[in-house]
Order: structure tokens, then sequence, then C-alpha cells
């Protein structure tokens, strides 16, 4: 066929080579595919066994595992978890959990969560000098790294508890941290397509251990809410847990104070009919009563923006004026009348029915914002440890994974930035300083390419010239923002750059950036605004006036960007601010050791036991792991000082002498003789290597056996 194909007279010789080629390529694969054991496919408990590591054996051998219902399977130094879609009993049990925990290598039970979660836990002490960790999972919406999230805190409130004597403290702290949980979903949650719990939020949670290892507080650090979700809602999607766990929840009495009415859908509380999980949970927060009050009272005030914009005739502006204890003129006119500034003076002027609802959205906005940092802020107070208290931690790390839809804006660009970054963690902290260590120690290797993801990087946040950078220039500059002038600004300042590029064919200003996981086309109609951001400074006064003490501090301590009359060089873009807090978190991830596990979603339907070979390939490839894979099989599994290696496997060479080479002696003997014959090689490089350094490298201790 395949001289038939390159003799064909018909085809170009370029393209009867190319088909020859991509013929041989898939003919090759076949073969490969079929020389495995099928029937054993799902007994390989690491990936790094299938042979050849292809991504359609790779492939096959989880959808095998899958189907034999094991979630969990190790990818050399990472870890796959396949997300069943359905509680499993017993896999998380308590049992489970202490049985992974006192087993003396629990590497060698089945592959699990708990495998990860107890290597990071006896690392945090090393046995050198205490090592922070972290564990990182990524993974699309609804692949499971919430619940993983979840796994590993209930893993270390069980294993890291304290003994009997200080039995008071230390559960107090399990409870709180584990409690804390619960409550921010419900703030930082939403239905969405996707998935039924999606966290619209980042959180990297710390797990504070003391020199005992035992648990003794926690923090959490929260990047990018989606705050836009209070106001607008995709069709088929819903507002966050909090608004209809308080409609469900709240008591006659509440329904009063909250003036909630009863039988009234609220604009932005779509689906409200369907049955609600979870209980109202803020009684769950030690919240002192008032504080509870404020916190309802706010939330039903969002709530009331909803109906605010014809509140002016309805009476809805009085409740929301009520509720926020602020003057009713005052909300009205904060909410319908624009102060400009003509040169020295403000100018009053009256908004469109549009402005008026942005104005409106802004309000629920940023209260909601404010609360949710706010609570971000109470529930550190409540569970972090002083401290003296703590020496080590470890960091739980659950980020919106990589995201790409028919319509992508700002909100796309941070998240999968962020993906990029933690992308490229990986990537330097284990594939390329693993190939870079080879090459210093000079040992054969044959490289396996890996997608270094800088160029991308570089497009996205790079100096002198990046979307970031001109973003932020073009929302300095203040001026009403054109998207095809900004669209064509990009084309001249970035079309260098091989990560961007421009569909011909379409009509919408765009770009378009090749991520390391998949392409994303952005649409820039909107991004300009979204990156500014704008608070009207009438807002912010009015909340800082309110009555109600919980708002006036909210708002009292006076560093909310507002756009305006402050001057516009002060505008603290979204990009900024979230890039800030990236750099912060990224600078902790790399002084931690990490773990990753890959979480993976099998279906697009969170369908039970369903595996869509279509849909997990696509995850497979977007998070690197058939490369993953190979680096690890092919790289050196153990590494040795020179030194310890010398006075370990010394002995062998001599007694070596007296080892017969004969492979037909037993096979315990023939063993010890290959490994005698192996060892002596290794020592005689290392004894020759550690001449040569000498003088470079007086400390064995740098130099590994490999
Ligand atoms: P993500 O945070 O990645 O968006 P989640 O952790 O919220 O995804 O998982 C989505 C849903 O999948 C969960 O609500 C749960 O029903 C289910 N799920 C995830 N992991 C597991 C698991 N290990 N066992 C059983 N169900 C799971
Ligand atoms: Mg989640």
């Amino acid at each position: 066929i395949v001289q038939a194909i390159s003799q064909n007279s018909r085809c170009q010789p370029k393209v009867a080579q190319d088909l020859r080629k991509s013929f041989i390529d898939s003919l090759e694969e076949d073969i490969r595919d079929f020389l495995i054991n099928e029937a054993e496919l799902h007994t390989y408990d690491d990936l790094t066994k299938v042979n050849p590591v292809t991504p359609s054996t790779v492939l096959k051998c989880l959808q095998a595992r899958y189907s034999a219902k094991v979630f969990y399977t190790h990818a050399g130094c990472t870890l796959v978890a396949l997300n069943p879609f359905q509680p499993i009993p017993d896999l998380y049990s308590l049992d489970v959990m202490r049985e992974y925990h006192s087993a003396p290598q629990p590497q060698e039970f089945k592959p699990h969560i708990f495998i990860v979660a107890e290597e990071a836990y006896r690392n945090v002490q090393g046995q050198v000098e205490p090592m922070n960790q972290s564990l990182v999972y990524s993974g699309e919406s609804g692949a499971g790294k919430t619940w993983t999230s979840r796994c590993l805190m209930k893993y270390y409130a069980t294993v890291a508890a304290s003994s009997q004597k200080c039995q008071d403290t230390v559960e107090k702290i399990e409870r709180r941290v584990l409690g804390s949980n619960p409550i921010m979903e419900a703030f930082g949650n939403a239905c969405t397509l996707r998935n039924s719990n999606s966290s619209r939020f980042g959180k990297y949670i710390q797990l504070q251990l003391n020199g005992s290892q035992l648990l003794v507080g926690a923090s959490v650090q929260t990047f990018l809410l989606e705050k836009t979700r209070v106001a607008f809602q995709a069709p088929n999607e819903r507002n966050f847990h909090i608004f209809y766990q308080m409609m469900k929840g709240a008591t006659g009495k509440q329904r009063l104070e909250w003036m909630l009415p009863l039988d009234q859908d609220f604009a932005w509380l779509p689906h409200a009919e369907k049955t609600l999980e979870g209980k109202y949970c803020t009684s769950r927060m030690c919240l002192l009563k008032h504080e509870k009050r404020n916190l309802r009272r706010h939330l039903a005030c969002v709530d009331y923006c909803s109906l605010s914009l014809f509140m002016l005739c309805a009476g809805f502006l009085q409740k929301t004026a009520d509720l926020l204890q602020v003057p009713l003129d005052e909300l009205q006119s904060c909410l319908t009348v624009r102060t400009l500034r003509a040169g020295k003076q403000n100018v009053l002027k009256l908004c469109s029915q549009s402005e008026c609802s942005v104005r409106r959205d802004c309000l629920a906005k940023v209260i909601y914002a404010q609360l949710f940092d706010w609570l971000v802020t109470f529930i550190n107070n409540s569970m972090c440890a002083d401290r003296s208290m703590w020496c080590n931690f470890i960091g739980l790390l659950d980020v919106y994974g990589f995201e790409c839809f028919l319509l992508n804006n700002l909100e796309q660009l941070c998240i999968n930035y962020a993906n990029e970054k933690l992308q490229q963690h990986f990537v330097a902290h284990y594939l390329k300083a693993q190939q870079e260590e080879y090459v210093t120690e000079g040992l054969q290797w044959s490289f396996i390419r890996y997608q270094d993801n800088q160029g991308c990087l570089d497009l996205i946040e790079g100096s002198p010239s990046s979307i970031f950078s001109l973003l932020n220039e073009e929302c300095r500059l203040n001026r009403a923002s054109d998207a095809k002038q900004f669209c064509v600004r990009l084309q001249k300042e970035l079309s260098h750059n091989a990560s961007i590029s421009w569909d011909k064919f379409s009509k919408q200003p765009h770009f378009t950036v090749a991520h390391y996981a998949d392409k994303v086309s952005y649409q820039i109609e909107g991004m300009m605004e979204k990156n500014k951001d704008p608070v009207p400074p009438e807002l912010i006064s009015l909340l800082q006036n309110s009555q109600d003490s919980l708002l006036h501090s909210l708002f009292a301590d006076g560093d909310h960007e507002s756009e305006g009359l402050r001057g516009h060089s002060k505008v603290v873009t979204v990009i900024s601010k979230f890039r800030n807090s990236l750099e912060s978190l990224m600078k902790i991830l790399h002084s931690t050791t990490p773990h990753y596990t890959r979480c993976i979603k099998p279906n697009p339907d969170c369908r039970p036991l369903t595996f869509k070979r279509e849909e997990v390939i696509t995850q497979l490839e977007a998070c690197g792991i058939v490369e993953t894979i190979n680096i690890s099989a092919a790289g050196f599994p153990i590494r040795i000082p020179y030194g310890n290696f010398l006075q370990r496997y010394g002995l062998i060479t001599n007694t070596r002498l007296t080892v017969q080479m004969n492979q037909s002696n037993s096979p315990e003997m023939s063993n010890q003789a290959v490994l005698g014959s192996a060892v002596e090689d290794v020592l005689n490089v290392v004894l020759k290597r550690r001449a040569s350094n000498s003088t470079l490298s007086p400390d064995d201790n740098n130099n590994m056996v490999h």
C-alpha cells in the first residue's frame, strides 16, 4: 500500500510522502497497541508501566481501570484521578485513612489521593530540614478538584488530629477548618452548566502544623471571585448558593426582618425552584449574633438590587435603603445621577436607563465582593494559629481549571493565565529540572520534547509589550475604549509572538491565544471595561455613610478603587490585582515541595461511571500527561549521593570477585552477580568522576549517582 501510494502518479511527491508517513505512523500505533495485553491493562497502577507509552495506550489503560472501578492511577511523579461521579463506598472512610497513614510504605498500596497526602505529611518534617508542601490539583470544571480538596482536609484533620490530652483545642480547630469549607462554598460556589457545585473563586488553604505535626490552625487565600455572577447568570446557570439557601432556610421572623417576599422570584435568582442541598450554613460559623444578622441583611439587600431599577415606583428602593441603612433620597440619586468634573466644578448629569442598571449591578457586586472578602478575613481570624504555634504547613491549591467557551473574555483570560503559570511551575519543577540535571551530570539521556509555555506567558504578561500591559495602558488612558482599535494595536505590537493569532474570517474584534492546553479566542468587546471594573465614587461614599456598622466598616478604610473624581492614574486594574495575588501564590509554591494531581472529567454530562474517550484524551493532552509519563519512565528513579553510595555499596565490589558470573546459577546468585557487576561499573564511574571533580566540587554530597 505504501508503495502504491508513493508510486501513484496522480499524487504530488510531497503529498505522497506525507500520506506515506501518516500511514506508517498509524500502522505503527496499531501494531504497538496490539502488543499490549489488554486483559491486564486495568492492573497497571502506574502508567509508566504501560509499554509503549502512547496517548492511545494510556487512554486504554485508564479506560480499563475506570471500567474496573479503579479511579486513581500513578503517572510517574503525578497522580491521575478520574471522577466516578458517584459516591464510592469505603474509598475515603476513616479506616482507609488510618490504613494509609499507618503503613510503613503507603506507596505500595493501591494508588490513592491518600498516598500523595501521606507523602506530603511525611515530607513536611523532612529528614534533613523541614520543608513545606503543596498539593496542587488541576483539571477542568467538574473534574473533582474541590472534592479532592475536601478529602485532603478531612485526611489531615484525621491523621494530624490531637492526641488525647490536647483534644479540646485541636478538636476545635479541626472543626473550624472543616466547617469553613461549606461556608466558603455557599458564598463562592454556584450551579453552572458544567458542575452543579462549581467553585467561582480560587483558593489556597494552608494547614498549619506544629512541631509534633499536629494541626493547629489554617489560613486561606482566595483569588478572583466571579462577582459578575451576582448580577448576571448565563442561561440555565444559577447565582451563588447562599442566596438560595437563604430563601429556603429563612424563618418567618427572618423573612420579616430581611423583607423577603414569600412567593416571589428575584430577578437574579434563576431556578430557585430546584432542590436545594445544604443547610443555611452561616450558623456553623462562630459568628456573633449581630454579625450573622448583618451578613444576612446585606445579602437580602444585594438581592433587592435586582429589583431596584423599577423601584422608584414599586417601593423596592425604600426596602433597599432600609436594609442598607442609608437615606432613601441619597440612594436614589446615587443610582440615577452622575457627577462629572468640568474644570473645577462638579456637574450633575441624569443617567440613562441602561446607565442606571449598570450602577445598580455595580452596587450589588461591590457589596457582595466586600462581604466575601470580609468573610474570608473572618474565617482566617477564627482559624489561623499564632505564628509562634506552628512550624510548617501543607498547602492545598484548588483553582479553576482551564476554560474555553464559545465566548471568552477577561475572566477566562485570567483563569487561563493562572493555569499557564501552574503548568510552567509543573514543567519547571519536574521536567526541566530533571533534564537539566542529567545534562550537568553528563548522563546519557535522550531528550523528551516538552512543551515550554514561556512564549505564551511572555505574550500574556511579558514586558515591554504584552496583552496585559497593553490592556492596562488602555485602561489608564481613561478614554472610551474602542475594541477594533485595540485589536489593531495588538496586531501591531504582538504579532511577532507565535502564540497569538487572528481569525481572518471573524468579524468581531478578538485575539486567539495558543495556550498549552488549547487555542482560545477572546473577544475584545467589553474587556477594557471589565479590566477597569469601575465603581462610581458616589456609591462608595453612600456605603461609607451607612448607619449599619458592618457595612460602614466594609467601606470605611477607603482603599476601594473608584473611577472618576479621584483621577485616573490610581486605577488598579483587575489584571494587576489578579497578577499580584497570583505572583504571591507562585512565590509560596516555589518555596514548597509540590505534589501534582491531575483530575480528569470522564464525560461532559457528569454521568456516573461513564467514560468518553474523546473527552479524556483532550484532557490528557492538555496536561501533557504522556510527556510526564515518558520522562518519569525514562528517568533515573533513584538518586544517591556519591559518598553514601560508596559507603553502602563499596563492599559489594570486593565480594563480587567471589561471585560466579554464571547465569545458570540459582536466580538469587545470578541477580547478585549482575548487581555486583552493575554496581562496580557505577562505582568506577563515580570514582573517576570524583577524582576529576575533586578540585571543582569537594562536597561529595552535591554529586548524585543516578
Ligand atoms: P471541580 O472542583 O474540579 O470543578 P468538583 O470537585 O466540584 O469539581 O466535582 C464535581 C462533582 O463530581 C462533585 O460534586 C461530586 O459529585 C463528583 N465527584 C468528584 N470527585 C469525586 C469522587 N472522588 N468520588 C465521587 N464523586 C466525585
Ligand atoms: Mg471546584
